[in-house]
């Protein structure tokens, strides 16, 4: 007899139906009413272990939720199986992914950044040790990923343009795959720059908007004073055509449904709202540079309920929902021995907020990797498989035990080290679904409204 895997979520949808995840397969299935009374039934035989036949529907039903991974053999164990693909994806050394800011400096001045007022660009000798600590790995790599981060990365064009051709050139020598996306504020990203970046294999950028026009030119002022939302619309416009261009919103507790609402009818006004995907960012006092906006922040459990509220809101306005639960073998770099962020004088982190913090700094990009050092260790040494609550979550494949940052800095409540899925899976899943109902509308609408 098989089992029923520990990772399902079904819950009651709409109209008699039933939606089904499961998150270790990220499988999402509509089940209708008929179904879901299989499904029960099935679900009683596999718990008590009936010994009688199942009926040709059960049979059926059994053979989709093998496939969808909702069900699997007795014997397997699908926490040591995570456990592998965990172990495998953080001693993986054949994809090397870098995050690189070639300068600390910003056009901007925004006052939650974490990075202060840091200046500096890489020099001609730290871009030949970050070329050579690429090309000692090449022969052995599969990929190497890029992202271009700050600073503001476009204040030093000339570098990433002098680093990523050196990147394109070890990867055609020694056949690994090259990808490189960029963080910006958008206020450079003209049209002559995108060319230059899609030039480079530069395939996508996140753009950061802090709401509406009239929030985000009060919170992103230039530092020359002046304001930069128009412009980064008018840039969008143009990088949509060539880019996968992505929107965080950084939220905190002055937004709210109006606020957003207000942003949406701008980026329809400018026709984006079917070419970007809008993603929310919980706004964190990260370090001590920003610790004066902690009051204004959410915590995780409210963060989730709003960050519902305005997914539900872009999908009533026609946009695209990019946020999926979707299965992962690790949080993010600070877990991986093959992931670094390099600041400009060469000095290696393992977090993105840690960027240009020399106190946090895990060695240097001409030394040997020290796998030791203790600043690669606070956040490596995480292990969700040792902790009873990561171990037991029914969510652990879309999470894997969330932010090593996070753990490390606070004292291990749920509310301060889960993730966002924890509070809003079921909600953001209906949404999901309702965004595929109607990109299947659209898709099956299309040749009809061409003939
Ligand atoms: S440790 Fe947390 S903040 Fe740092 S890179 Fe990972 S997810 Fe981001
Ligand atoms: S951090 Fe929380 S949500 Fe994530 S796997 Fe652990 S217990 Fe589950």
């Amino acid at each position: 007899m098989p089992k029923l895997s520990r990772y399902n979520h079904f819950h009651a949808w709409r109209d008699g139906y039933y939606l089904a995840f499961n998150a270790r397969s990220g499988a999402v299935a509509l089940l209708d009413s008929s179904n879901y009374s299989t499904y029960e039934r099935l679900a009683g035989k596999i718990q008590t272990h009936a010994t009688g036949p199942l009926t040709p529907e059960e049979e059926e039903l059994l053979k989709q939720l093998r496939y969808g991974l909702f069900a699997c053999d007795d014997d397997f164990s699908e926490l040591d199986w995570l456990k592998f693909e965990h172990n495998r994806a953080r001693f993986n050394e054949s994809t090397l992914s870098l995050v690189i800011a070639p300068t600390m400096a910003c056009n901007m001045a925004c006052p939650y950044c974490y990075e202060g007022s840091k200046q500096g660009r890489m020099s001609g000798e730290t871009m030949q040790a970050v070329i050579d600590f690429v090309k000692q790995r090449a022969g052995s790599l599969n990929g190497l990923n890029v992202d271009w981060f700050g600073g503001e990365p476009l204040l030093a064009m000339d570098i990433v343009e002098r680093l990523s051709r050196s990147f394109i050139d070890l990867s055609e020598t020694h056949k690994f795959e090259y990808t490189s996306t960029i963080v910006s504020n958008g206020y450079l990203l003209t049209p002559e720059i995108i060319d230059r970046l899609v030039a480079l294999k530069c395939r996508a950028a996140q753009v950061t908007l802090d709401g509406p026009s009239r929030m985000h030119n009060r919170k992103r002022l230039l530092k020359n004073g002046k304001t930069s939302f128009d412009a980064i619309i008018r840039n969008l416009q143009s990088a949509v055509e060539k880019m996968n261009i992505s929107i965080r919103v950084n939220v905190d507790k002055s937004f709210s449904v109006e606020v957003i609402q207000e942003l949406v009818d701008e980026l329809k006004q400018a026709d984006l709202h079917k070419k970007v995907w809008v993603n929310f960012g919980m706004l964190e006092a990260a370090t001590s540079v920003c610790s004066n906006i902690a009051e204004d922040c959410y915590g995780t459990a409210d963060f989730s309920n709003v960050e519902t509220e305005y997914f539900a809101l872009l999908l009533k306005e026609g946009f695209r929902i990019q946020k999926l639960p979707a299965p992962t073998s690790v949080f993010c770099m600070a877990q991986q021995v093959g992931c670094f962020l390099i600041d400009p004088d060469g000095d290696l982190y393992r977090c993105f907020n840690h960027a240009g913090d020399k106190t946090k700094s895990a060695g240097h990009i001409s030394a040997e990797i020290d796998f030791h050092h203790p600043e690669f260790n606070r956040l490596f040494r995480f292990d969700p498989f040792e902790d009873s609550d990561c171990r037991d979550c029914t969510i652990l494949p879309i999470c894997m035990g969330s932010c090593p940052a996070r753990r490390a800095g606070r004292n291990g409540t749920p509310e301060t080290t889960c993730d966002t899925w924890k509070y809003n899976l079921e909600p953001m899943l209906e949404i999901i679904a309702l965004a595929r109902q109607q990109a299947a509308s659209a898709a099956a609408a299309a040749p009809q409204e061409k003939s």
